[in-house]
């Protein structure tokens, strides 16, 4: 009888964090490698923030707390979805993660017997197929492509849902392909939902900061009040503060689905770090101003990845609406033979080539289920943007 489970043999480990760790062992041996791989804003934790995290070490804030939270945090988090999102929560109805990730993990694993079918608007973030399936449900991709913007149409959410269904993974601003839905599309995607009273909605809203022009944000208990009983309103502090390895995300939902992951949660890691939480309600209920001086920032580098990428031969390359992140299409290089001879036949072959090649690290487009794409974080500095640019124009100028 094999020793590890039937369950684990089912996920795959994390393609991001695969490259992230390649580039780092490539660096390390002393290669010249830019990393495009990482999800994570590269400046530090703002200094209320950090102040805020000292703070309850030295008064001792260092004890275990309720397992989905203090109520100072689950209260900021309140104040938070009323002041931005038009959203009335109490703190009954608030869940708090060690990260996002472990929010919407302890919402699946709540909610899922074998055969529950969850939606995946593809291209998505890698983790979520994998921890349905750690959760025993069966993921469904719904294709949204380049030339739809990345987003799925009404119709395509209609013909997807199935007696099965439970879920709906919703994620806008998008990793990996920042595009946005406005109000009126997803009001459009709504409506289908309203029509499938057993489907839920899990609203993975964790860039809703991160947006660019005058792209507004809008998540779905927001534009429809008559799904507010069946959604999952999902957020948490690492991107928009730089705040990933504090490691707190959140939910908001009704009280029965908060309690059965507090139940998941109480069973696991007991509760986020009780540091992290008080860090965390700085972060909240903190001045805001430095969201929008970064958002600038991210602006000039979104634009400036952007142009390069489609001066690239073979490559077209979509402007964002927000995240850090763009999504360009490679299909103009398939079939090409790279300098050392590779033949680019997929995405993967791609990015491998381009690393071993060229020196930048991004991640292929079969991982987030859409090629042949690869993705590029962006948040780095414009000087490393504009060399790993180069690179990868001087890569596509000599395929053959
Ligand atoms: N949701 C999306 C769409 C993400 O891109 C990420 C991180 O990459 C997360 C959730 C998880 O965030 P956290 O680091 O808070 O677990």
């Amino acid at each position: 009888m094999p020793f590890l489970s039937d369950t684990l043999a089912r996920v795959k480990p994390s393609p991001t964090i695969a490259v992230s760790t390649m580039a780092a062992e490539l660096k390390a041996a002393g290669r010249d490698v830019i990393g495009l791989g990482a999800g994570e804003p590269d400046f530090d934790t703002p200094d209320n923030i950090k102040a805020a995290g000292k703070a309850a070490i030295d008064a001792g804030k260092t004890k275990y707390t309720a397992p989905d939270g203090i109520p100072e945090l689950k209260q900021a988090i309140c104040d938070k979805l009323a002041r931005d999102n038009g959203l009335a929560y109490v703190p009954a109805q608030i869940s708090v993660g060690t990260g996002g990730k472990q929010t919407l993990y302890n919402a699946l694993v709540a909610t899922l017997n074998v055969g529950d079918e969850v939606l995946i608007p593809a291209p998505y973030w890698v983790s979520y197929p994998d921890m349905v399936l750690l959760a025993g449900g069966t993921p469904v991709p719904i294709e949204a492509t380049l030339e739809a913007g990345f987003k799925i149409t009404p119709a395509q959410l209609e013909a997807a849902i199935t007696p099965k269904t439970k879920w709906l993974i919703f994620n806008s601003p998008s990793n990996p392909t920042g595009a946005g839905y406005t109000w009126d599309e997803l009001k459009g995607l709504c409506d289908v939902l309203l029509r499938h009273p057993h489907v839920w909605v899990m609203s993975d809203d964790m860039y809703e900061h991160l947006v660019f022009d005058d792209f507004e944000f809008c998540t779905p208990a927001q534009v429809e009040p008559k799904l507010y009983e069946r959604t999952l309103t999902c957020n948490g502090v690492s991107k928009a503060y730089a705040m990933t390895g504090w490691r707190i995300g959140y939910a908001a939902g009704p009280e029965m689905l908060i309690a059965a992951m507090r139940k998941v949660q109480s069973q696991s890691t007991s509760n986020p770090c009780t540091i992290s939480q008080w860090a965390a309600v700085e972060a909240l209920n903190g001045a805001q101003g430095f969201i929008a001086s970064n958002n600038e920032m991210f602006k000039r580098r979104r634009d400036l990845v952007v142009a390069a990428l489609n001066g690239a031969e073979g490559i077209t390359c979509a402007t964002p609406d927000g995240a850090f992140y763009v999504y360009p299409s490679i299909a103009g290089c398939i079939g090409k033979t790279s300098a050392a001879g590779v033949k680019i036949t997929n995405d993967e072959v791609f990015a491998t080539a381009l690393l071993e090649e060229c020196g930048v690290a991004v991640v292929f487009g079969a991982a987030f289920g859409l090629s042949p794409n690869f993705r590029v974080s962006y948040a780095t500095s414009e000087a490393a943007l504009q060399e790993a640019c180069k690179r990868i124009q001087a890569f596509c100028a000599g395929l053959k």
